[in-house]
């Protein structure tokens, strides 16, 4: 497999951390320059022909890496005379990029599972996919709008003003493209890759939204430069790659993280609670992931549709992303068993794998996310959180908050009590 990374941004607002002017990817953390983190981890995914799209200042690059040899890789220069954008350039490389490539851009320090992510686009028979995932500021991050098999269908801009509730699914900077989508690229065009090529794929081409809780920042202010340096001393960056187990927490929603009312069949039902905020922040900052595992038998109860259920949830995104905290991600069961209501939506009263407190989608969450169990926890507000963490093998928590406990459905002991979630995660994370 190819790599073309896009090394020709302009330099930087980094320029106190750098002795002399260096154009963005040659800024240094710990001594080595952003692009060389970026060559490690391509290359331990077999991913060792590089080409590199130089601009402003990119005899610095060259001078640096040559022709590869010295990292382990090939690498072959493309230098712009004209701004060509994100894609413009790939025009020219044309004859020599491969059927299947990835794109980077050169400015974001990422550690990620290649394997993964190739095998996610060739499953899809994906023209394009795009490493996503959601961030502590979505409001000022390019996002994309999923459908239920994770294909792009919009991507939102982040100088667009949004007042609409949206996921959080920011688009990372790398891209897996089929080399057929050159027929969007002309020559000579400044471009833009997501603006000008992506989006004009979008009504007719297989484009995929490939979620990860995997490390990807960018270090576009000095604050974002000094916590990826912190985060790659610490090894949170290198951890976080998908072929290393990772721990989870994983959290109810209804009575733990939103105001317990029942069932919530509408976006304005859905009220996060305050202490919520602060115990997922708690968790965003550690090594857990934060994943939610919720039974929403509204749909099979024809209390709402699953367009419903999707806006309640980008409700919850949203007002968590303006609070600067995420979860990393959420499934839900819509079924139900008991057949023989009225008004009920017959699809959805099935006997299913997924309903708490059967294991499904712990176990899908666990295999997509790596996720060891034994190392992970469930917290929840029912007992029926309870024995789901049981049956997965998990180390529990039940909360007072919500029902607590009172649905009263299963005998299973909880291996700690907390009054609410923020007490939960602390017991999780002890400070
Ligand atoms: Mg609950
Ligand atoms: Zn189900």
């Amino acid at each position: 497999m190819m790599a073309v990374i896009l090394a020709g941004g302009l330099g930087t607002r980094l320029k106190e951390y750098t002795k002399e002017e260096v154009p963005k990817p040659m800024v240094k953390i710990n001594g080595e320059p952003i692009l060389q983190y970026q060559l490690k981890n391509l290359k331990k995914y077999g991913i060792n022909e590089i080409i590199m799209v130089l601009g402003y200042m990119g005899n610095k690059i060259k001078e640096y890496f040559g022709d590869g040899t010295k990292f382990g890789v090939t690498i072959k220069y493309f230098e712009e005379t004209i701004p060509l954008g994100t894609a413009g350039a790939l025009y020219y490389l044309g004859n020599i990029l491969q059927k299947q490539f990835i794109v980077v851009y050169g400015d974001i320090i990422f550690d990620m599972d290649f394997d993964r992510f190739i095998s996610f686009h060739s499953k899809n028979g994906a023209v394009c996919s795009m490493v996503i995932h959601p961030n502590n500021h979505p409001f000022d991050s390019d996002v994309i709008v999923l459908d239920n098999n994770n294909k792009v269908t919009e991507i939102l801009e982040k100088n667009q003003n949004r007042d609409f509730y949206y996921n959080n699914c920011v688009i990372a900077g790398v891209f897996l493209l089929d080399i057929s989508i050159l027929e969007y690229i002309k020559e000579g065009k400044k471009l833009d890759l997501e603006k000008d090529v992506v989006m004009k794929m979008l009504p007719t081409k297989k484009v995929f939204g490939y979620r990860t809780t995997e490390y990807l920042k960018d270090m576009g202010t000095p604050e974002r430069y000094l916590l990826v340096q912190e985060h790659i001393s610490k090894g949170i960056v290198a951890h976080g790659n998908l072929s290393n187990r990772q721990k989870a927490v994983f959290l109810d929603r209804d009575g733990t993280i939103n105001k317990y009312c029942g069932l919530v069949s509408k976006p304005e039902e859905m009220e996060i609670l305050e202490e919520a905020y602060t115990a997922i922040k708690l968790l965003n900052n550690s090594e857990y992931l934060c994943i939610v595992i919720t039974n929403q038998p509204v749909i099979a109860r024809n209390l709402c549709t699953i367009d419903d259920l999707n806006n309640i949830h980008k409700k919850l995104d949203y007002e968590l992303g303006v609070r600067g905290v995420y979860i990393d991600d959420l499934y839900y069961c819509p079924h139900h068993p008991d057949k023989g209501y009225p008004e009920e939506n017959k699809l959805y009263k099935v006997e299913c794998e997924c309903r708490k407190p059967k294991t499904g989608l712990v176990q899908k969450a666990a295999e997509k996310y790596n996720i060891d169990l034994s190392a992970s926890y469930f917290i929840g507000d029912t007992t029926v959180d309870v024995q789901t963490g049981k049956n997965s093998g998990m180390k529990t928590i039940l909360l007072a908050s919500g029902e607590g406990g009172k649905d009263a459905k299963y005998e299973a002991i909880p291996d700690y009590f907390a009054a609410d979630i923020l007490e939960a995660v602390k017991i999780v994370i002890p400070e």
